[in-house]
């Protein structure tokens, strides 16, 4: 499922070939991947491309109208499977390709979303706002002390803490695994028991993680690409996650896997030990 490395890179991608052009023709093969109205977005989704903002997961590509009206957006969510690539108009449909927005070079850019859990939708400033303030900080951008206060008093544990994009917007299963990992803090710790040196380190072992991952164009476990079509080269660097039974590369003891929430959780059972009575029972 991409994270924010993943979406960054996308978001980076369409900056790169799409900005500057008009959208002058939108194509729905599938309405199920459109939130809001479907007319409305065949009608609406057009303009020159300008600014390509992300908060977390959600990338907002700006829409601007020939006419001086105030800009309108296209909110853009990856979901599980979705890939966003910038090709050719003549190039052959790949299948579960369910939008086709098309510039005025004759290329298009095209959503395709094989589970078709991402979502496009059509929104003006204010929707976007909204949308946008329901999310937790950016997790780059959150300073030490924001994230120790956020952690305070929270008795759920850090893991799912982590997971949650109204605290902090970005980080999912892999690059929480990762970072728990990186800090030594195991994933079933309670938020609020963790101290202030303990949690400073863990934002920062989250900020390093999301950057080294973006740096590399994130991880591709199955289909995450991006917009030229090409993998993530993360996958090697991933040091816990879906490593279960091989030895950590940090002590050799056996990588355990624990599920919290239906998820699976990756950790060293010696390097991330649970402080007694600090931790949620599992
Ligand atoms: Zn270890």
């Amino acid at each position: 499922m991409p994270e924010l490395p993943e979406v960054e890179t996308v978001r980076r991608g369409l900056e790169a070939r799409a900005a500057g052009r008009h959208i002058v023709g939108v194509e729905v093969r599938h309405p199920q991947v459109i939130a809001g109205p479907v007319e409305e977005f065949e009608q609406s989704v057009r303009g020159r491309i300008g600014r390509l903002d992300r908060k977390g997961k959600a990338i907002a590509v700006e829409l601007i109208s020939r006419n001086g009206a105030a800009p309108h957006y296209l909110l853009v969510r990856l979901g599980m499977t979705g890939q966003v690539t910038v090709v050719p108009v003549e190039y052959p449909l790949e299948p579960h390709t369910h939008v086709r927005l098309i510039l005025e070079n004759g290329e298009e850019i095209r959503y395709r979303d094989i589970r078709r859990f991402g979502r496009l939708r059509y929104c003006t400033q204010a929707e976007l706002e909204e949308i946008f303030s329901a999310l937790g900080p950016d997790a780059p951008a959150m300073t030490d002390a924001e994230f120790i206060a956020a952690l305070a008093g929270r008795r759920t544990p850090i893991k799912s803490w982590l997971l949650n994009q109204g605290r902090l917007a970005g980080v999912g299963n892999i690059y929480a695994d990762e970072a728990l990992f990186a800090a030594r803090i195991h994933p079933l710790t309670l938020a609020g028991s963790i101290k202030p040196e303990a949690a400073r380190k863990l934002r920062r072992a989250v900020e390093r993680v999301l950057r080294s991952a973006i740096a590399m164009q994130g991880t591709s476990l199955r289909d995450y690409i991006d917009i030229e079509g090409r993998p993530g080269r993360f996958r090697v660097k991933l040091k816990v996650y879906q490593r279960n039974g091989e030895p950590c590369p940090r002590c050799g003891a056996k990588i355990r896997r624990l599920v919290l929430s239906g998820r699976s959780s990756h950790y060293c059972p010696r390097c991330q030990k649970r402080a007694q009575g600090s931790g949620a029972r599992g």
